[in-house]
């Protein structure tokens, strides 16, 4: 690391000494920084990398609703508009009981590099709620949306901030949110991204981020020789991303034999029925354990770590931050693994990347393998703006043309500035260039 990088660092960690996972996401970016420092030593005289850590605001409130008994409950709000460089703010809210100020700003920070590898002019922020909408009701998911938009229409808008879903945040979120922010402002604009389809969303928004990570593994996979094709692949997780990572895992010729949620995980040897994962997760939500009860021939096991002791060829963690851990990544390479995808954001620890790398494991880095589904938010406001809806193959095809010129500006970036096949250096450089080339541009704002 350079000794600016370093410097920055250090400070980060003093001043944000109880962010553990922010540390983890800047510790990761800052170490592979240095190509590109030492090419630009005017950036340190800019202060650049000061600015770059710093958000530009974090907005924290009080989310006061009630519950079906009547109680009135608090949870606590935030929105993270880290970097606008290159764009209005754009990124995900996460409603889960880990929600914490530490985890909306590694995702924010990751978010800015994210963004920027899509090529589309969006900057980073990040938002959500230590709610947990497991075992709501409706009406209660209803009247904490409610609550969280009467605060937070005042700090977004179309050309402003433009908030999608996350964990804990689909199509119903998204919709309870969208309507309130239209009763308060008054404006029918596309503020929200992943929104029905009846009221400006986009047709395939639901399927991207996990048919995204399945077209940026599959070009990494066929740049190195290899394919889908006949693979093993597990999928942790059975939310969003990991149920539409399955079904193009799949299309591609793969067959997926594990999945999870937060309490344990299946093992399907002849291959999941996606069918009765859906219909569990989507239209039931239900826990991943009753899909034993419909497929006889699969097994459960309580525990969602030990899915990364099922062999497979390809490992897609689709869950959360940190779910492989360097005793994981180390099993999974006993087992022969040779690519890993990451479909959620962070999911490997930094001592299971070091693992993976060194055992020379395809290893595809979330910012850059799970940026389809901000990709396709993109498109979603393109869409809106022009008031047009484009066909599913019409946006299909964008977001694979999409993921595929990521992973060239990824390759590319790797063997320029770093080493042939060390896609997280590539990812985190190409990223960067753009947004410092912006902040540069823009003078010490
Ligand atoms: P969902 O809420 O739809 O699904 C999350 C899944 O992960 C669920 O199966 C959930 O299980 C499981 N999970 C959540 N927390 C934990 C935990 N602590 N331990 C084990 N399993 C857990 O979220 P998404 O599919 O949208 O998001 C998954 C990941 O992908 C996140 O990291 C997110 O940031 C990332 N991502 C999402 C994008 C999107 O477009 N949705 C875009 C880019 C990245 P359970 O039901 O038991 O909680």
């Amino acid at each position: 690391m350079s000794d600016y990088a370093k410097r920055v660092l250090d400070g980060l960690k003093q001043r944000n000494a109880h962010e553990p996972e922010f540390i983890q996401a800047a510790t990761e970016i800052l170490n592979t920084l240095q190509p590109v420092i030492d090419k630009h030593p005017e950036y340190e005289k800019a202060g650049l990398l000061e600015r770059y850590v710093e958000p530009e605001r974090v907005v924290m409130f009080r989310v006061p609703w009630v519950d079906d008994q009547g109680q009135v409950q608090v949870n606590r709000g935030y929105r993270v508009q880290y970097n606008s460089a290159i764009g209005p703010y754009k990124g995900g809210l996460r409603l889960h009981p880990s929600v914490n100020l530490s985890i909306i700003k590694f995702l924010g920070f990751e978010q800015i590099l994210k963004n920027s590898l899509t090529g589309l002019p969006i900057g980073g922020g990040k938002g959500g709620s230590d709610f947990d909408p497991k075992g709501k009701s409706d009406n209660e998911v209803m009247r904490f949306c409610q609550s969280f938009m009467t605060e937070l229409y005042r700090h977004i808008g179309a050309d402003v901030d433009v908030p999608a879903g996350d964990i804990g945040v689909g199509g119903r979120e998204i919709g309870y949110l969208y309507g309130q922010y239209k009763r308060i402002t008054g404006l029918y604009e596309g503020v929200l991204t992943g929104k029905g389809l009846t009221y400006g969303g986009s047709l395939a928004r639901k399927q991207a981020t996990g048919y995204g990570l399945c077209y940026f593994v599959d070009a990494m996979l066929k740049a190195n020789g290899k394919s889908f094709q006949g693979k093993t692949v597990v999928v942790s997780g059975s939310g969003n991303v990991a149920i539409y990572a399955n079904e193009k895992a799949t299309e591609l010729g793969a067959k997926v034999v594990a999945m999870s949620d937060s309490n344990g995980y299946i093992y399907d040897p002849a291959g999941i029925n996606l069918a009765v994962v859906k219909q569990l997760k989507e239209v039931e939500r239900k826990r991943i354990k009753e899909y034993v009860k419909c497929v006889p021939t699969a097994t459960y096991t309580e525990g969602c770590k030990g899915i990364w002791t099922v062999k497979c060829d390809i490992a897609l963690p689709c869950a959360t931050q940190n779910e492989i851990d360097e005793e994981s990544a180390k099993a999974l390479v006993a087992n022969g693994v040779m690519a890993v995808g990451e479909g959620a954001n962070m999911p490997s620890t930094l001592e299971a990347t070091k693992v993976f790398q060194e055992a020379g494991v395809l290893f595809a880095p979330a910012k850059a393998a799970n940026a389809g589904g901000v990709a396709t938010s993109a498109l979603e406001m393109s869409q809106n703006s022009q008031r047009l809806s484009w066909t599913f193959e019409e946006v299909d095809a964008k977001l694979k043309g999409i993921m595929e010129n990521i992973f060239a500006k990824v390759d590319e970036a790797a063997k320029e500035y770093a080493t042939a096949g060390d896609y997280v250096s590539g990812a985190n450089i190409a990223g960067f260039l753009k947004v410092a080339e912006a902040m540069m541009a823009q003078g010490a704002v």
